[in-house]
């Protein structure tokens, strides 16, 4: 009974954007919906209707859409300069040479560690170019993921 108030309410709010015919059909429907709540086929629809609602709300691509919606959006006229970062405070970082405003939170990122993996294996390698050492060196990562002799929190990254 709710919902078919809630549906009336909703039907009454667009009135001023249909057509008068649109709006007639609407209104048939719910004295149709409204006649017919007594019986079961009312009941089904609308736990059909649940259902539908329950796995669209649970479907992962949904919920990130959600989170991401809620996200803040900068304009470009927000994103500081290096100098504007340097003058507010941000630190460098000493394993990725980036400027942060948090470094503890910082260096638990995933794009800090890969970063220092890539600068150890160029100082060690002595060369700039080292993707190719860089794939052996996460296939191995991998291996050891599956074969359990890495912690499971870094599974996500190499595995
Ligand atoms: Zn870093």
């Amino acid at each position: 009974m709710l919902a078919l108030s809630q549906l009336l309410d909703f039907v009454e709010s667009v009135v001023p954007y249909v057509k008068e015919n649109e709006y007639l059909t609407a209104m048939n429907l719910l004295k149709t919906l409204n006649d017919n709540k007594q019986t079961g086929e009312t009941q089904t629809i609308i736990q059909i209707i649940e259902v539908m609602r329950t796995r669209i709300e649970r479907d992962p691509i949904i919920q990130q859409h959600a989170k991401r919606v809620k996200m803040k959006v900068k304009a470009i006229a927000e994103h500081k300069t290096d100098g504007e970062k340097l003058a507010k405070g941000w630190e460098c970082c000493g394993k990725c040479n980036r400027l942060v405003r948090d470094l503890r939170i910082h260096q638990f990122s995933d794009v800090c560690k890969r970063t220092n993996d890539t600068k150890k294996l160029s100082a060690i390698s002595s060369s700039f170019k080292t993707d190719d050492k860089m794939i052996l060196v996460l296939k191995i990562r991998a291996w050891a993921c599956k074969n359990k002799w890495r912690g499971s929190h870094i599974v996500k990254y190499y595995a």
